[in-house]
């Protein structure tokens, strides 16, 4: 059978894919403990639920325009306002089926063959698929743990072709859990607008910074960069909400208008029940995220203090996100039961196998002397997970 190139290009998610194995041995009836998973571990809050179960009832089940209900998108101009500053109207909005498919949409209009897109490593693994689904090519540039995994301005001017079409930002970062600061932000900039290229920010982990502050869009920091950036965000993580399939994006409107013409030829719009669900949940009681939010802190603190006793490991303290992205260097090139560690790929392995504890090794982002760990579990699990880690790297001479 003959696929078409762009089929044969595309990688499996190693995330999802760590995960379902994880899955599997739980089915079987094996004691894992899984870190794998970008996934809150907590429950879509109630009122949430019944805004759903309400726009059923109300028979809110046809076609909706295509870039999401007119409420919906008032709602989000509403939240882009309060918590970036950001002046959007609604038809500068497009409701997608999840922040990845916003991100698809935005990366299918901006870019094509031909055209470069600036990707920072370590970096969500997605992205690169869909650089190639549209037809382009990553210019990957490392972005180095002594600067946070951020990236520089002199690393992009630097990572600049005359092909430059796109930078892609993810602040705070899966995997790093690295955030922007206004003044970095500026920087990167003051270069973006010198050489005239656009930007997709990436904000789905807005709501999980940790020390107090609100994260800062490069969108609002000049009209210039408003107008080349595309702001991707939903309610998958903040609310818990990953099952429902909202996501969405605010940007310049020939850009929303492209996208929403795509998807009005693809998937049309977003389920109408999602979106009453996300209504209440953008627009509604914010409670559940500080709860939530309290209890990934609390979390964090524990794994990074614990992490950072095991011997040979180091773990960046990560702003946001809820993720660490330990390094593992000093176990690279050693070997376990005559098994060589020579990369997080082998360490992952041997993890899974050997002590039952899933996390994802750091090539599917970009660098394997990393791996990374999603504190979306129970405190008891994190502490027995971190438990057996410990113990098997003991074992690695
Ligand atoms: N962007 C980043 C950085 C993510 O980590 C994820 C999910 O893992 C997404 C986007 C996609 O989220 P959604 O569930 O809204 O598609």
């Amino acid at each position: 059978m003959k696929l078409a190139n762009r089929a044969l290009n595309i990688s499996p998610s190693p995330t999802l894919a760590i995960d379902s194995v994880a899955k599997e041995m739980i089915a079987k009836g094996m004691s894992v403990v899984s870190f794998a998973a970008g996934e809150p571990d907590f429950d879509t809050p109630d009122h949430i639920k019944e805004a759903a179960v309400a726009a059923i009832r109300a028979g809110k089940t046809k076609y909706t325009p295509v870039a999401g209900t007119s409420q919906l998108r008032e709602v989000i101009c509403t939240k882009l306002k309060t918590d970036q500053g950001l002046d959007y109207t609604p038809d500068q909005i497009v409701v997608s089926a999840g922040a990845k498919h916003s991100l698809y949409n935005a990366m299918q209009v901006l870019v094509q063959p031909g055209d470069e897109v600036i990707l920072p490593a370590p970096y969500w693994v997605s992205y690169l698929e869909q650089i190639k689904l549209a037809g382009a090519e990553a210019r990957i540039v490392p972005a180095r743990e002594e600067n946070g995994f951020k990236l520089t301005p002199a690393e992009l001017q630097a990572a600049i072709s005359n092909r430059t079409r796109l930078l892609i930002l993810n602040s705070p970062s899966n995997p790093t859990g690295a955030v922007y600061t206004a003044d970095e932000l500026g920087a990167l900039a003051a270069v973006i607008e010198k050489y005239d290229f656009m930007v997709i920010s990436d904000e789905i982990y807005e709501k999980f910074i940790y020390n107090g502050t609100k994260l800062v869009s490069i969108a609002s920091l000049s009209p210039g960069l408003k107008e080349r950036t595309v702001v991707i965000n939903g309610v998958s993580k903040t609310y818990a909400m990953t099952g429902w399939r909202i996501g969405y994006a605010a940007a310049a409107k020939p850009v929303a208008k492209a996208m929403g013409a795509l998807q009005g030829h693809s998937t049309s719009n977003p389920t109408s029940i999602a979106q009453d669900a996300a209504l209440a949940a953008i627009g509604g009681d914010q409670a559940p995220v500080a709860l939530m939010m309290a209890e990934y802190s609390r979390r964090r603190n524990f794994i990074l203090e614990r992490l950072n006793a095991i011997p040979g490991i180091s773990c960046f303290k990560p702003g946001g996100s809820f993720y660490v992205f330990p390094s593992i260097k000093h176990y690279v090139g050693k070997s376990y039961k005559g098994r060589t560690i020579s990369g997080a790929t082998d360490l992952a392995s041997v993890l899974l196998e050997e002590a039952q504890v899933a996390i994802v090794p750091g090539i599917a982002f970009g660098d394997d002397n990393y791996i990374r760990l999603s504190y979306v579990c129970s405190m008891e699990k994190i502490e027995d997970g971190l438990n057996r880690i410990a113990g098997l790297l003991k074992l690695i001479k």
